[in-house]
């Protein structure tokens, strides 16, 4: 992809760990490489369709100077994310902060640390089988785009199927969702466990404790397994309630364990063959 940089932007500020750091102030360099399409800008000759980096070098100066951070880490993170959440177009960016003059009491020229941050893809899957499903899984849907760090980029219809594992119950709506997000796999666990409290909170009254269900499904092409957090989803292969909607709006995002797309392992759920 295109990359727009800017390097060794140098602003004043009092970010540190020591007292004398954040009452006296020192010298950062700023250097950011961000990564966005530039074909459009490449044609039409206009700023517009680009990202005007004197406006980033003046969003980096004012967020940098508008905050006091201890650690390098958080005010690299801070900026990263104000670009991501400012410039829709650009999809990844690598940024270092230096700091030259850091009280290291050693002869060293500087400090500096250096991140990559992007918009990651998830997908999601949600089912209800309770109360106005409908409307519980538009909740959720809702929930989720409230979110700064997330946008909902597709959405598959909405099917029922018959329940799953437990029979004696009603008849699920089920859909699969495509994510934008800057969250980590674990802080969007996190965000799906929040909706689930929130609205099997605010029906618990009316429909009892169980209206929705939301499951990270695939997360870009990692593989996670910890005591929290299986990705791909351990069961993603066997239910036809997550294959089928979610081929409707990827079908060929690829398993990355499996190494088959979704289209493939629906058809080899409906042969009858499990991987
Ligand atoms: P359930 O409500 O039945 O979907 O179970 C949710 C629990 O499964 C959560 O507490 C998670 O820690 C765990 N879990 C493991 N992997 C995943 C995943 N890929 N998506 C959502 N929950 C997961």
């Amino acid at each position: 992809m295109d990359q727009i940089c800017i390097k060794r932007l140098e602003v004043f500020a009092k970010h540190g760990v020591l007292p004398e750091e954040n009452a006296l102030g020192q010298k950062f360099l700023i250097s950011v490489t961000m990564y966005c399409d530039t074909k459009k800008a490449g044609t039409s000759d206009a700023i517009a369709d680009s990202v005007n980096y004197a406006e980033v070098s003046a969003l980096l100066e004012r967020e940098t100077q508008t905050n006091v951070f201890h650690l390098l880490e958080k005010l690299a993170w801070h900026l990263a994310r104000k670009i991501l959440l400012t410039y829709p177009q650009i999809k990844k960016v690598d940024l270092e902060i230096e700091k030259p003059w850091a009280p290291v009491l050693l002869p060293m020229e500087t400090v500096s640390v250096k991140i990559s941050r992007f918009w990651n893809t998830a997908y999601l899957s949600i089912g209800s089988n309770m109360g106005d499903k409908k409307e519980n899984l538009i909740q959720a849907i809702r929930l989720l785009e409230a979110d700064e760090e997330t946008t909902v980029i597709r959405q598959s219809a909405f099917i029922q199927t018959e329940p799953y594992g437990y029979t004696d119950q009603d008849e699920f709506l089920n859909g699969a969702l495509e994510l934008q997000t800057l969250r980590s796999p674990e802080e969007l666990l996190e965000l799906i466990g929040q909706i689930e409290q929130k609205l099997k909170r605010e029906r618990v009254i009316h429909w009892g404790p169980r209206t929705i269900d939301l499951d990270i499904i695939l997360f870009n092409d990692e593989v996670i397994q910890t005591e929290k957090l299986t990705i791909p989803h351990v069961e993603m292969a066997k239910r036809m309630f997550v294959l089928e909607p979610l081929c409707e709006i990827a079908p060929y995002a690829v398993h990355p364990v499996y190494h088959k797309t979704v289209t493939e392992l629906k058809e080899q759920l409906e042969r009858g063959v499990l991987v």
